[in-house]
């Protein structure tokens, strides 16, 4: 069996809905990781996704490299973020149980790296539950330690955009690639895994429902999507 959790990230955008009701309609349940300057801009859609259940994440608030901030400046991203989401949840009228946090691009904050997890921690984050994760480089790489969300596999769609030459056939060979140079392989049996989509607009326009046709053929290859659980709250 293989396991998966899906995140998607960089929400919210024009499209969020029609993926909030796609995933609904399979049945999937995810986290959506919202930067704040997104939710301002495109506010009904991301109060869309947690009336329609879904888990949103903070993702800071304008999606900087944290390794080129201060460590202030990484929190204050953060905590600017928070206030964004603690007023989305109370306008859904949606409690809010769980907090994870993604940083953007996966870039845990260089030298500020071991403060931003302490941080982290003091401040409640939620880690989302890697107990199905067999790999032994995640272990390796502490990332069995660290409270914010990383991933297992990377779709890597975003890449799709006018003028990168990367398209949808890429996508695939990645899904289909046994060995890849990084992360784990996603259709190896007995996997288990932090799955990476996005909500981007711009892939939308260039490969109308994207999401539908990577995630189909990820079901289709007996990938079973898991709710999302977090360390302590499950
Ligand atoms: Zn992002």
């Amino acid at each position: 069996m293989i396991k998966a959790v899906l995140t998607i990230d960089d929400i919210a955008s024009n499209n969020t809905p029609a993926i909030v009701d796609y995933l609904n309609e399979k049945g999937i349940k995810c986290v959506m990781f919202a930067w704040g300057a997104m939710v301002e801009s495109h506010y009904d859609a991301a109060l869309y996704a947690l009336k329609n259940g879904i888990i949103v994440g903070n993702h800071s608030y304008s999606h900087p490299n944290f390794s080129k901030l201060s460590l202030d400046e990484c929190i204050e991203e953060i905590e600017k973020n928070e206030q964004i989401l603690n007023e989305l949840y109370e306008k859904a009228g949606v409690v809010r149980k769980y907090r994870p946090f993604r940083f953007p691009y996966g870039d845990k904050g260089g030298a500020n790296k071991d403060a931003l997890q302490r941080y982290l921690a003091e401040k409640g984050f939620d880690k989302l539950s890697d107990s199905h994760i067999p790999y032994e480089w995640w272990k390796e790489k502490g990332l069995d330690k660290d409270i914010d969300t990383f991933w297992t596999f990377d779709l890597a769609e975003y890449n799709i955009r006018k003028g990168s030459g990367f398209t949808a056939d890429d996508v695939l060979k990645r899904i289909y690639d046994t060995s890849p140079s990084e992360g784990a392989s996603i259709l190896a049996p007995d996997g288990g895994h932090i799955i990476l989509l996005h909500a981007h607009d711009e892939t939308e326009e260039l490969v109308p429902g994207y999401y539908k046709q990577f995630l189909d053929i990820l079901l289709e290859n007996g990938v079973t999507f898991t709710e999302p659980k977090f360390t302590g709250k499950e």
